[in-house]
C-alpha cells in the first residue's frame, strides 16, 4: 500500500511536469472507484492552469484556480507520467494531459483510489478537515503529544497511527519509529513520559524522513516505459523480521496483533 513516503515521492515526481500547465483534457476509463470520479470532472478543470501540485496526509492535490482535483492511491494506486504514444493498460483509469502533451495517469488495479473534485478550500473537505497535523509539520511536536496522550487508555502504537492524531503514520513506520524511541508498542498512550514522547516524535520524522529522501532516488521511474513508478524497499529494523535477532540487543523480535494489524518489537530493547 503506497504510504506517506511513496505519495510525497510521487508528489515530487510529477510536479515538475505539471507544475503551471493548462489541463487540456481529461480522459475517463473508468469512473468507478472507491468513489465515482465526478462526471463533470472534465468540464471543470479542462482549460485550467495547475498552479500547486500539493500533498496532505496521502492525498494528492493539483489546485487550480476555480478548486482542486484530489488524488489517493487507495491500496495499489500509482500514477506516472506519459504521453500519448503510450497506450493505456487494463488499469489505467484515467488520464489528465496537459499542454505540453504529458499524460498524469493513474493505475489502480483494486480500485480503492479515488480522484475527486472540490471548489470550496481543500482544508475544507470534508476527507481534510478531520486530519491530524503532518508528522513532518513543527505543529507535532512532543507538547502536542503528550496532551492528545493524555489519560488516553488506547496503546502508543495505536495512538501513533490514528490520523486524527497525526497524519501518515502507517503500520511499518509507527513499528520502526516506537523501536527507534524504545518504547513498547503496547504501553497505554497515557502513560508514556514526555520525555519519552519527545524521543518518539524525533523518531518518528527521522523515519519518515528517510524514507523519503530514500524515494527521492528512484524518481525518474516515474517516466520509465515499464510504468512502475516510485515504490521502493526500506530499510527495516523490526517490521516482518519476526524472530531475526534484534540489531541492538540479538534477542528475537517478537510479533503480535494490536488493531487487526500486526506488530513487530523487541521486548528486551522496548519498555
Ligand atoms: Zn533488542
Amino acid at each position: 500500500m503506497p504510504e506517506l513516503p511513496e505519495v510525497e515521492t510521487s508528489r515530487r515526481g510529477i510536479e515538475p511536469h505539471l507544475l503551471n500547465k493548462t489541463i487540456s483534457d481529461i480522459t475517463i476509463r473508468q469512473h468507478k472507484l472507491r468513489w465515482p470520479i465526478p462526471k463533470n470532472l472534465p468540464a471543470l478543470a479542462e482549460g485550467k492552469k495547475i498552479r500547486q501540485v500539493c500533498r496532505r496526509a496521502k492525498y494528492l492535490y493539483l489546485q487550480l484556480d476555480n478548486g482542486c482535483i484530489i488524488i489517493h492511491l487507495g491500496m495499489s494506486g500509482s500514477l506516472r507520467i506519459c504521453t500519448s504514444k503510450t497506450p493505456p493498460e487494463k488499469h489505467d483509469h484515467i488520464d489528465i494531459r496537459v499542454s505540453n502533451g504529458k499524460i498524469l495517469r493513474l493505475r489502480d488495479p483494486r480500485k480503492f483510489g479515488c480522484v475527486l473534485w472540490t471548489s470550496a478550500a481543500i482544508n475544507e473537505h470534508k476527507l481534510i478537515k478531520p486530519l491530524g497535523p503532518e508528522p513532518l509539520d513543527d505543529k507535532f511536536n512532543a507538547d502536542y503529544l503528550h496532551n492528545k496522550a493524555n489519560k488516553r487508555q488506547c496503546s502508543i502504537k495505536a495512538l501513533i497511527m490514528n490520523s486524527h492524531i497525526v497524519v501518515g503514520v502507517g503500520n511499518i513506520y509507527a513499528s520502526e519509529s516506537l523501536f527507534k524511541a524504545g518504547i513498547n508498542p503496547k504501553r497505554k498512550a497515557g502513560k508514556v513520559s514526555h520525555q519519552r514522547l519527545e524521543k518518539l516524535v524525533a523518531s518518528i520524522k527521522v523515519t519518515l524522513s528517510e524514507s523519503i529522501k530514500q524515494g527521492g532516488t528512484t524518481l525518474r521511474d516515474f517516466t520509465s516505459e515499464d510504468g512502475q513508478p516510485g515504490y521502493f524497499a526500506q530499510k527495516l529494523q523490526v517490521y516482518g523480521k519476526t524472530g531475526e535477532e534484534c540489531s541492538a540487543c540479538g534477542q528475537p523480535i517478537k510479533q503480535i496483533t494490536q488493531q487487526a494489524r500486526s506488530t513487530f518489537y523487541c521486548s528486551q530493547c522496548q519498555k
